[in-house]
């Protein structure tokens, strides 16, 4: 079913109809604890020390908020989730979530884990893209300093970084795929940008293979996109482009605050969102040199740019544009989107419970903090059990 019009995010029966009562109701009860700060405080606490005692607390958090955020700990175990999206026209990016690696092998662990990621998504419709975190390549203590300044011992270092990254995205490139290399901290992100403007160049002159992320919370961002395409056409490649607000607000607040230096950050949400929708507008306009991936649980950007791309005669499938929501939030956008024939895919985020803590942290902080976000999901899911009961 492919319906015509713009989506509307209020509608839940499309929104939900991949949940059973239950499901919907695990959602609520775990939406309504992410809704009180303190418990989400004091949860993030105990799971940091229980992971730093090696505590097991498994069996607390399998049930919860990894059931709502995961696909499951393995690739294998991933493939209900992956099958179940699918169905419903949402496609896969799995998404290895393990982060703080501290050793080489480890580095090279994820990078094979990655690779394998790559490997489920061959000729596989289901999956959309493969992503990865360079600090998951990296140790971070070489991601955050000049590549002028490094020791021999760290240039040695730096060859294998380049090497992990040039792996992929040739394996993405002989796997027929595409791959995402995620934005963060801004301290990281100088030589992040420089790898990718660097894997871009050399993977994407026919096709879109390599896409950088460009985080719009931050003051000098759009310019550096529009500067970014002009490099671009200058030298002959295409951009592929995650375009997200941005997740490191509180790290970046202290890292300002630490250092003495100015807050790279817009001064408040509306700059954010004005910069964000105006690198929609800027992508859209230079269709032919920049492809788009909008990652956002922002419904009013996300309706933005369905109405330009109706507005410009762009197709709703058009190949050049994607949209993207994290597993377990925002479903109301994503299967609106994919009902309506969008090109659409979750981030599953997948990998053993202990190491995937610090996302699901980040998640559950994600959504105390985020104004709105949880009584969102909150209505919605109440507004679907209640349209359900009506059905009995
Ligand atoms: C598919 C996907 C991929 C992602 N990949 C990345 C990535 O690679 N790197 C990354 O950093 N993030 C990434 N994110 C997270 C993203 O950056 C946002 O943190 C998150 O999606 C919330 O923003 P939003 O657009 O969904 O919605 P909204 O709820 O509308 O926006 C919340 C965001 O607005 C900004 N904001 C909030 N308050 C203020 C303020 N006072 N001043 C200035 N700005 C403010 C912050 O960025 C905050 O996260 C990704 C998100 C998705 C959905």
């Amino acid at each position: 079913m492919s319906l015509k019009g713009l989506p509307n995010f209020d509608n839940t029966e499309l929104a939900f109809r991949h949940l059973s009562d239950r499901d919907l109701k695990r959602g609520r009860v775990l939406f309504e604890l992410l809704s009180r700060p303190w418990l989400v405080d004091v949860g993030s606490l105990f799971a940091r020390l229980a992971l730093a005692l090696r505590i097991p607390i498994g069996w607390a958090i399998r049930p919860t908020v990894y059931a709502q955020f995961c696909g499951g700990e393995t690739i294998e175990e991933s493939e209900e989730t992956v099958e179940l999206l699918y169905k419903n026209r949402v496609r896969t990016i799995l998404d290895y979530s393990a982060e703080g690696v501290t050793s080489e092998e480890e580095l090279d662990s994820n990078c094979s884990e990655i690779l394998a990621t790559i490997d489920a998504a061959r000729e596989d419709p289901r999956h959309a893209f493969s992503v990865f975190k360079p600090s998951g390549l990296s140790l971070k203590g070489l991601l955050s300093k000049s590549t002028d300044d490094f020791t021999i011992k760290e240039e040695e270092e730096w060859e294998r970084v380049l090497r992990r990254i040039r792996t992929i995205c040739q394996a993405t490139s002989d796997a027929g795929g595409k791959v995402l290399i995620d934005a963060e901290e801004s301290w990281l992100q100088d030589n992040i940008d420089e790898i990718a403007e660097d894997m871009m160049s050399d993977y994407n002159r026919e096709s879109v293979i390599v896409y950088t992320t460009v985080q719009l919370y931050r003051i000098d961002r759009l310019k550096y996109l529009k500067n970014l395409c002009i490099k671009a056409r200058e030298c002959g490649f295409k951009i592929g482009v995650k375009l997200v607000r941005g997740a490191y607000m509180e790290k970046e607040r202290a890292m300002a605050i630490k250092n003495g230096c100015p807050l790279p950050i817009q001064p408040n949400k509306e700059a954010t969102d004005r910069d964000f929708d105006n690198a929609i507008r800027f992508c859209l306009d230079n269709l032919d040199a920049i492809h788009i991936f909008a990652g956002t649980h922002n419904a009013e950007s996300t309706l933005m740019l369905c109405k330009e791309m109706s507005e410009r005669g762009i197709e709703n499938d058009d190949p050049r544009i994607s949209f993207s929501q994290l597993l377990g939030m925002s479903d109301q956008i994503s299967f609106n989107l994919a009902a309506h024939g969008y090109n659409i895919a979750k981030y599953v985020p997948y990998g053993p419970i202990r190491e995937a803590i610090p996302y699901l942290i980040r998640r559950a902080k994600e959504n105390t903090s985020i104004e709105g976000q949880t009584s969102r999901e909150l209505s919605l899911i109440d507004k679907e059990l209640k349209r359900r009961k009506k059905l009995i």
